[in-house]
């Protein structure tokens, strides 16, 4: 199945695209119908090698020009995002299955976002003058060196601009490894950046499974690694790059709570709780999953749900008016029917869907669970699809505890007309990134990451400059050197 956008090999590595059939075939399979639309060859170790030497040496030139020179490049490739933002929409559907009413507004162009966020904020990169009598210190923000960005399935275009833009803002060079499941899509972002002006060997994306991941987060060579992925695989990249001492940033998966109370506007809650578990068919990682709907307002939340999900267009992706895809893959639609068993095996009440749909393509009916208790395994582990787990609680109290009854820590929400409970109850929330009145916003603005097993270091913001720049302070003595021998 030919589209315009298909990139012309595996990997793009010194500002060229470049291929090495010697590397293991992965296929890559549009999830609307299964069918192989292309294939890239996994990175062998003289294609890792060829990235990582191009890169190394690349970066202190680019590292020695001024911020506002890189931030132009980074400017000019969000407005051609913006300008390719069909292509590149249509790429991401290919890749991930997400519909078109989705990745028309969401993907491209939240990378384009972030682009010429960081774009703007580059020039403004300083360190600080610190006067100490008649000597004094000056600091200097420096770049980390060579950055290593490995992506999780969900957002492949998004996710090798947030951590990119960031990376390039501040010096650095960047190696990004997507997923093996969606691994179109970074090629795009790389041979955008390079039409744009940024200079050869700068962000050089490879293709490879966790294999080829491995091996770039052990090598002496990179500073830095920021991974988008599970916490299983976080650990393990997280206690590699700990060997090398290396800078790390860390998204991971969650199991977040979202806490509507009986005086929530029904309407914004139960939009609220669809956007919470039912965008990009459930594969989002702040997903509100664990919904807890105080008792009162329990039955009208469960009846609108019900409503408004039937009205969910499923099917055909690149059909426009589409707005619930197919999951990404067999292997991810397997996981989660496992869990829909479990589900009911566990005792939890099915209210809808549970079944996969009978077409070609990895689609699975929107789902919802009722009267789940805290200890069953759908409200315990994250499934990574859309299913939804509603539990009934009384008082605030008690859904704070019971929110924060998780190991993981990337989200939460509220839906309250209690402004004052509002903001009490998101105070208490052991989470990076929360709502009130609202979820799953990202904008490139606002902070973004986890706390406890969900992650470390934030993404987007002014906060991500500091996970990928470092100072230097230097002490200048104006007399002379007391010295005690
Ligand atoms: P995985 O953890 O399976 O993989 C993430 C990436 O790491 C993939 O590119 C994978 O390669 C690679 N990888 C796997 N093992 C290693 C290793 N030992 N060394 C280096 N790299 C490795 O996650 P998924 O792709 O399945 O994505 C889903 C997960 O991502 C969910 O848990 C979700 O919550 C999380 N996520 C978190 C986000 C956040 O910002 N907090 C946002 C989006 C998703 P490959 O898969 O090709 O083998």
């Amino acid at each position: 199945m030919p589209y315009p956008t298909q990139p012309t090999a595996s990997h793009f590595i010194n500002g060229a695209y470049v291929e090495d059939t010697a590397g293991v075939e992965i296929p890559v399979i549009y999830p609307a119908t299964g069918a192989q639309i292309a294939v890239v060859h996994e990175a062998t170790p003289a294609i890792i090698e060829h990235a990582i030497t191009s890169a190394k040496a690349a970066q202190k030139a680019w590292a020695a020009i001024s911020g506002t020179e890189r931030g132009r490049i980074l400017r000019r490739a969000a407005d051609m995002i913006r300008e390719r933002n069909y292509d590149l929409s249509v790429l991401e559907t290919y890749d991930t299955g997400k519909p078109m009413s989705e990745t028309l507004y969401v993907d491209a162009t939240s990378g384009a976002d972030a682009l010429e966020y960081f774009g703007g904020l580059a020039g403004s990169l300083t360190g600080e003058h610190i006067q100490l009598g008649e000597d004094w210190v000056y600091t200097r923000r420096e770049a980390l060196g060579l950055c290593v960005g490995i992506g999780a399935w969900n957002y492949p275009t998004q996710i090798a601009c947030w951590k990119g833009a960031p990376a390039l803002a501040c010096g650095n060079a960047m190696i990004f490894k997507p997923s093996e499941t969606t691994p179109l899509c970074a090629l795009k972002v790389a041979e955008i950046l390079h039409e744009a002006g940024l200079p050869a060997g700068l962000y050089n994306v490879i293709q490879g499974t966790g294999a080829v991941g491995a091996p770039l987060v052990t090598d002496p060579r990179v500073d830095k690694v920021s991974l988008t992925g599970s916490v299983p695989t976080g650990r393990k990249v997280y206690a590699a790059a700990a060997e090398g001492i290396k800078h790390v940033t860390m998204e991971l998966g969650g199991k977040s709570p979202l806490i509507i109370f009986d005086d929530a506007n029904l309407e914004d809650a139960v939009g609220g709780a669809i956007l919470a578990n039912f965008y990009s068919s459930g594969q989002v990682c702040s997903n509100g999953t664990r919904v807890f709907v105080q008792k009162g307002i329990k039955d009208a939340f469960l009846k609108r749900l019900q409503d408004r999900l039937n009205e969910a267009k499923i099917g055909n992706p690149m059909d426009e008016a589409t707005n619930f895809g197919p999951m990404v893959s067999e292997r991810q639609l397997s996981i989660v029917q496992s869990y829909i068993v479990r589900g009911e095996a566990e005792g939890a009440r099915l209210v809808c869907g549970g079944k996969r749909i009978e077409r070609d393509g990895y689609f699975l009916e929107p789902t919802v669970f009722a009267d789940v208790t805290d200890d069953m395994t759908i409200a315990r582990e994250e499934i990574f699809g859309p299913v939804m787990a509603v539990l009934d609680f009384d008082t605030e109290e008690e859904a704070i505890t019971r929110a924060n009854e998780t190991e993981f820590g990337l989200s939460a929400g509220v839906f309250t007309s209690d402004l004052t409970r509002g903001h009490r109850v998101i105070a208490q929330m052991e989470a990076g990134s929360c709502f009130i009145n609202s979820y799953n916003d990202a904008p490139v603005e606002a902070p973004f990451g986890g706390s406890k097993n969900s992650g470390v270091g934030r993404e987007n913001s002014k906060a991500a400059i500091e996970h990928y720049s470092q100072m230097k302070s230097v002490y200048v003595r104006m007399g002379a050197v007391d010295a005690p021998f």
